[in-house]
């Protein structure tokens, strides 16, 4: 790569954490990304990860958090879902830079040849490749600015490689098109009850070490900053009093623009980089609804990876959706269908309970809680809602139950079953790789007219929505369904697959099922339809 400046005056913000994981640091991107979209500009997000996974798709939902799937298949970290709902735009999987992904580029690279003759090293070769990949997005996408967010905290050795990427940077694109900001915490140790800024100054000496003065750093802390340590913060670290923003702990992350356009960030980056951000009425108008629930529903997921809330970040975030644009509160109970044996146990878990969902999933763990939770939904008529696994469990139940198959089964869980009501898809037979070879990926779906669904999608022809699975509803047994009542509202355009499935509402109040992740999709704006029936529907 030459050391020469490039001349399209792209911009560049890099946001880098420290002090400590899990502070924020998509959410804080992000947000600043929402508020530079106001000024008109198409704003490319890029996630660089240390690990060595090639990409999270393999990995355990209660360890990672929820897997997050693009409309190109590509499936990337939650932090994915936020940008595309702070932004508005459908990400794609080459935004997500990997270790795995990088060292796999070079090797290919090394044996090609185009290193002949030198020793291919940590610097220049790798940290020249990922400007490379920054600048190939950048002007792939016709960014006016790239976002990039480098994973973990400064100091991690795994992301020292992007860390010394971004400071390169700067020669590179011009001091004026360059951003850095940092995010870091400021404590309130209950012994003093005084906010604290020395993990900050440590956190940014070591940016520094690494040739990164920040411009903006912003402190996550139970409490506004006050002007002693933002002054402080200054001071020690160096930046403009303005660029020391407060990243306040919220109840519901769409405030954070609002938040932070309020502590003043937008005049350091319009200082900085010549670039008018600001909130856009329409979305502060939905958060400040969050401030103004009328009414009170509680929900409560079935799953069983309700350890970690964020195995399930885009479902709590479709329903937040829900609850700006009905102004509705939403109380969710995360329930764990490993401890449902039994009808009577439904009963009592789902008690004060007004609508279900039950996620997607893999493996047989906790599976015939589920099916009991389906079965009190339905004969109950409780509003329920099944995502991926949660459709196929929802048939599953209704074969068992309705049309009389005692032993149906997802072949998932029991591969020998005579009713194999579920079966894997016939072109996963022969996969034996983990990685990338489910069906991922945005797929479109032909909708029939007159159903519960159609009307939610607002009646349209077609819709799309994004997968992630194996298994199917076996076209063997479709016949069987429909004529026991099992209404398929959306099929595939080759009339194969089953995506979409609902009982009429003359027989429940809101009985709805998917074979895709609708949760992927939905929006502060526009929230995903079949969450927003589900709501509505315990609401009436
Ligand atoms: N385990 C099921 C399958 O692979 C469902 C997957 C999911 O819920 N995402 O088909």
């Amino acid at each position: 790569m030459p050391r020469k400046k490039r001349n399209d005056n792209k911009k560049f913000i890099v946001v880098t954490g420290g002090v400590l994981s899990g502070l924020g640091k998509g959410v804080a991107a992000a947000t600043i990304g929402n508020l530079i979209t106001k000024a008109g500009l198409r704003v490319i997000p890029i996630k660089c990860d240390g690990y060595l996974n090639v990409d999270p798709g393999t990995m355990n939902p209660v360890e990672h958090g929820e897997v997050f799937v693009l409309d190109d298949g590509g499936e990337v970290d939650m932090d994915f879902g936020h940008y595309e709902r702070f932004l508005g735009i459908n990400c794609k999987f080459n935004w997500n830079l990997t270790m795995g992904k990088v060292y796999e580029a070079l090797r290919v690279k090394e044996r090609r040849g185009d290193y002949l003759g030198k020793t291919v090293q940590l610097i220049p070769h790798v940290t020249d490749h990922i400007k490379e990949w920054f600048y190939k997005v950048a002007d792939d996408e016709k960014a006016d600015v790239v976002l990039i967010e480098v994973g973990g905290t400064v100091g991690d050795i795994e992301n020292e490689l992007y860390i010394e990427a971004c400071r390169q940077l700067k020669r590179e694109v011009g001091e004026c098109n360059i951003l850095y900001v940092h995010l870091t915490y400021i404590p309130i140790p209950t012994n003093v009850h005084e906010q604290k800024s020395k993990p900050t100054q440590q956190s940014v000496a070591l940016l520094r070490e690494r040739g990164i003065d920040p411009d903006i750093i912003i402190g996550r802390c139970s409490e506004y900053l006050d002007a002693h340590i933002k002054k402080k913060i200054s001071t020690f670290c160096d930046v403009e009093e303005n660029g020391v923003i407060s990243g306040i702990d919220v109840d519901c992350v769409y405030k954070m623009p609002v938040i932070f356009s309020d502590e003043g960030i937008n005049s350091i980056i319009k200082e900085k980089l010549c670039i008018d951000s600001g909130v856009s009425p329409e979305w502060k108008k939905l958060v400040d609804n969050l401030d103004k629930l009328e009414k009170t529903v509680n929900i409560a997921i079935c799953g069983k990876y309700t350890k970690l809330e964020d195995s399930y970040a885009s479902i709590l975030e479709a329903l937040k959706h829900c609850s700006a644009n009905l102004k509705t509160k939403i109380c969710v109970k995360m329930i764990d269908t490993e401890k449902v044996g039994s009808q009577a146990d439904a009963k009592k878990l789902l008690e004060g309970i007004d609508g279900v969902i039950v996620p997607g999933g893999f493996g047989s763990r906790g599976i015939e809680g589920k099916i009991q939770i389906v079965q009190y939904c339905r004969e109950k008529n409780i509003p329920f809602l099944g995502i991926c696994l949660g459709l196929q469990l929802a048939t599953v139940e209704f074969a068992r139950n309705v049309c009389g198959l005692k032993d149906a089964n997802t072949t998932e869980v029991d591969e020998k079953t005579k009713n194999p009501v579920i079966d894997i898809m016939p072109e996963q037979k022969e996969v034996k790789d983990k990685g990338a070879t489910m069906r991922l990926g945005a797929y479109p779906a032909i909708m029939k007219p007159g159903t519960i669904i159609w009307a939610l999608y607002s009646k349209q022809k077609e819709v799309s929505e994004r997968h992630r699975h194996r298994y199917e509803v076996n076209p063997e047994y479709h016949e069987v369904l429909q004529k026991h009542g099992l209404v398929f509202s959306g099929m595939s355009p080759d009339g194969k697959l089953v995506e979409f499935i609902e009982l009429p509402k003359e027989k429940h109040k809101y009985f709805v099922g998917t074979q895709a992740h609708p949760e992927l999709k939905s929006k502060l704006e526009k929230p995903g339809p079949l969450f927003y029936g589900l709501v509505k529907a315990c609401v009436e």
